[in-house]
């Protein structure tokens, strides 16, 4: 074998070798970009609902979950139907000018946790509060898709643990 040749094929098996943990590493980057993609995703969401909790007893455009979701508690021991919508008067935040009778839906104060439905965490199976979200996910000529979660806020993550949709 002359130089030129020698050359041309360990340059080859270089660059195959180069290539394939180029490769490699390419797979991991894939994989913890993805990684932290679904956690600000999860803090995202968490974000959402606690703002949600905060803030939904005055949602924006004044109907519930109509452009933005919509967040609150269960009263605990009713019927499950919208007079169940709760919030912790604690955890409301009222800005100046606000009074909570502006809210167009009559909103309900508790004052404490144990006035709040509960369930066990999947994960854990410790008991909180199940947070209710209502969210208008299509609005088209064609048809709505409003969907209802129950919801728990446990395990530095939001578990669901109910769901259900209508038009
Ligand atoms: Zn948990």
């Amino acid at each position: 074998m002359n130089s030129t040749t020698e050359h041309i094929k360990d340059l080859g098996d270089i660059l195959k070798a180069e290539l394939t943990s180029t490769e490699s590493f390419k797979a991991s980057m894939v994989s913890i970009i993805s990684e932290v993609d679904s956690k600000i995703k999860n803090l995202k969401n968490i974000v959402e609902l606690i703002n949600g909790l905060k803030r939904s007893w005055k949602p924006y455009g004044g109907r519930a979950g109509k452009s933005e979701p919509f967040y609150c508690f269960l009263k605990k021991d009713t019927a499950k139907n919208e007079s169940d919508w709760v919030f912790l008067r604690d955890l409301v935040e009222i800005k100046e000018g606000e009074r909570l009778g502006d809210s167009i839906y009559g909103v309900l104060m508790v004052d404490d946790e144990s006035q709040l439905t509960t369930d066990r965490c999947p994960k854990c199976q410790k008991e909180s509060p199940i947070i209710y979200r209502y969210f208008q996910e299509y609005d088209s000529p064609g048809g709505d898709l409003w969907s209802i979660k129950h919801l728990l806020l446990c395990c530095n993550g939001i578990h669901t643990i109910k769901e259900d949709s209508h038009d």
